[in-house]
C-alpha cells in the first residue's frame, strides 16, 4: 500500500523548461507556469503557453488545493522501486487557483472519485520535492 514516507523513488531529470519548477519544489514550494499574455496556467512547464502559444510565462505560487479531474490506478509496479506501493493512484487535479496538474495520490486509491477535494503535499526526497495529493475530507477527521 502506498505511503509517502516509504514510497518508491526514481530521481527526476529536470530539463531546461522544468528546472525552475523542480528548484521551487526542492524548497517545498508548489508553483504553476502562468502565461504573461493570456494569464492561463498550464503544466508541465514548457517553452510556450499551451493555450495561446506565448513564450513569456513565469512560475507563480499555488496553494495546491483542488479537485480530482481524473485518475489512473497502478495495480502493477512499473519498476522494482514501486513494488511495495501498488496499488496506488495518479491523479489529475484541477487547482482552485488555476491549471491542471498531475501528482501521486497519498491514500488508498479506492477513495478516488470525480471531484474529490484534495490538497497538495510536497515531500522532500533527497534533493528533490515530490508532489502528492491527499483528500481534504480525510485530513479533517
Ligand atoms: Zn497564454
Amino acid at each position: 500500500m502506498i505511503s509517502i514516507e516509504k514510497s518508491g523513488f526514481v530521481p527526476p531529470t529536470p530539463s531546461i523548461d522544468t528546472a525552475g519548477w523542480w528548484k521551487a519544489m526542492a524548497a517545498g514550494n508548489l508553483t504553476m507556469p502562468e502565461c504573461g499574455e493570456c494569464s492561463s496556467r498550464f503544466f508541465p512547464p514548457q517553452p510556450r503557453c499551451s493555450r495561446c502559444g506565448a513564450s513569456d510565462w513565469t512560475l507563480e505560487p499555488t496553494d495546491g488545493r483542488g479537485s480530482v479531474y481524473s485518475w489512473v490506478v497502478a495495480n502493477r509496479a512499473f519498476g522494482e522501486e514501486f513494488v511495495d506501493d501498488v496499488p496506488y493512484g495518479i491523479v489529475a487535479v484541477d487547482l482552485v487557483d488555476g491549471g491542471r496538474i498531475i501528482g501521486r495520490f497519498a491514500e488508498d486509491p479506492a477513495l478516488l472519485r470525480d471531484g474529490l477535494r484534495v490538497e497538495a503535499v510536497v515531500q522532500r526526497f533527497d534533493e528533490f520535492g515530490l508532489l502528492w495529493f491527499k483528500s481534504v475530507e480525510a485530513s479533517e477527521d
